[in-house]
C-alpha cells in the first residue's frame, strides 16, 4: 500500500510517497508560498502514484480538535495567506482519501519513535531548535495532542542574571523560544549561530536554557528518551553541555540511568518529519 506524506513547514513543504515500513520511494520539496500555488505543487507530485491515505504534519498553530468546526484549519499565523486556511478540507477535496493531521513536531517525534532512535523505547519526545522551538511527544505509538495542541517552545525558563536580552518572541518576549531559538541567538549576539561556533559562552547559555526546558518536559511527561535537533543543534558541542546541565538540575531527584542515551541527536537524516507524517496514517 502506498501512502502520501506531507511535511508542511512554514518555509518549505516536503512531500513523499512511502509505505508502512518507513521506506520512501519518492520525495520532493518546494518553498511554502500561498496555499493555492503550494497545493497545486502537492497535487502534481502525488498525481503519479496511487496513494491510499495521506498524513500531514503541519506548521501551526493549527486546529487539531476533532470536535471543532474548524478542525484542520491553520489558525493565527503571520503568514497571512494561510491564516484560517482549511488544509484538511483542501486535501480531502483534492484526494477523496482518509487524511490524518498532526503538528510538524509530533510527526517528527512519531518518525523517530517508529523508524529511528526512539524505536526501542515506549515514549519519546522530539524537540526542534531552529527558527522557532517546538516539541512533540509520543507514547505507545500515539502522539499527544490535547485540546488545542502543545506549544512547548513557549514555556518560561529562568533568565540568566548576566543575560539582559529582551527576548525575540513576539508574544512573550523571554519565553524559551524568545531566549534560545536561532533568531534569539542571532539578535543577542549580532551574528548568526553558525558564525559563533567558537564562542563557548554562547553555547553555555544556550544549554542553560534548553536544559531547563527539558527538565520541565521531563518532570511533566516523563519521556524515556529526548531527541533534540533543528538548525541550532548543528552545534554539536551543545549535547554534552545539555546533558551535564540536566543532571545538575534534576539533582538525583528522578533517576536518569544513562544520560548519553537519554538526550540524543535525531537519527533519520532530516526525514523524521516526513516519515512520521506517513506513519500518522497507520
Ligand atoms: P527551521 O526551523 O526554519 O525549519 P532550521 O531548523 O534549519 O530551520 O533552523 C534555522 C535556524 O537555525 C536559524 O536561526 C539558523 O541561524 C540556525 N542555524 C542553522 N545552522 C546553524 C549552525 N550550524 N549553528 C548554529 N545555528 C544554526
Ligand atoms: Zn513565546
Amino acid at each position: 500500500m502506498l501512502i502520501g506524506g506531507i511535511e508542511a513547514g512554514g518555509t518549505k513543504f516536503v512531500c513523499a510517497v512511502g509505505d508502512q515500513t518507513g521506506k520512501i520511494i519518492a520525495k520532493t520539496s518546494f518553498p511554502t508560498v500561498g496555499p493555492e500555488e503550494t497545493f497545486k505543487e502537492v497535487k502534481a507530485f502525488f498525481a503519479d502514484y496511487s496513494i491510499e491515505a495521506i498524513g500531514i504534519g503541519s506548521f501551526g498553530p493549527v486546529d487539531l480538535d476533532k470536535q471543532s468546526k474548524t478542525y484542520g484549519t491553520i489558525l493565527n499565523t503571520p503568514k497571512t495567506k494561510w491564516k484560517n486556511y482549511d488544509v484538511l478540507k483542501r486535501l480531502q477535496t483534492d484526494y477523496q482519501l482518509p487524511v490524518y493531521m498532526d503538528t510538524d513536531v509530533n510527526a517528527a517525534a512519531l518518525g523517530e519513535y517508529k523508524y529511528g532512535i526512539g524505536n526501542d523505547v515506549d515514549s519519546c519526545m522530539y524537540i526542534t531548535v531552529g527558527t522557532g522551538i517546538g516539541a512533540g511527544f509520543v507514547k505507545d505509538g500515539e502522539t499527544y495532542i490535547g485540546k488545542s495542541h502543545p506549544e512547548m517552545g513557549h514555556i518560561f525558563v529562568q533568565q540568566h542574571e548576566d543575560d539582559k536580552f529582551v527576548g525575540s518572541c513576539a508574544y512573550h518576549g523571554t519565553c524559551l523560544e524568545g531566549l534560545a531559538s536561532g533568531p534569539a541567538i542571532e539578535k543577542r549576539n549580532g551574528k548568526k549561530g553558525n558564525l559563533l561556533a567558537d564562542q563557548q559562552s554562547v553555547w553555555e547559555l544556550e544549554a542553560y536554557y534548553l536544559a531547563q526546558a527539558i527538565m520541565s518536559y521531563f518532570l511533566i511527561l516523563s519521556p524515556e528518551r529526548v531527541i533534540i535537533g533543528g538548525g541550532v543543534l548543528k552545534q554539536e558541542q551543545l549535547y554534552p553541555l545539555i546533558r551535564e546541565k540536566i543532571l545538575e538540575l534534576v539533582n538525583g531527584y528522578v533517576a536518569i540511568e544513562n544520560v548519553d542515551n537519554f538526550i540524543v541527536a535525531p537519527s533519520l537524516n532530516d526525514e523524521q518529519g516526513i516519515k512520521g507524517a506517513i506513519a500518522l496514517t497507520l
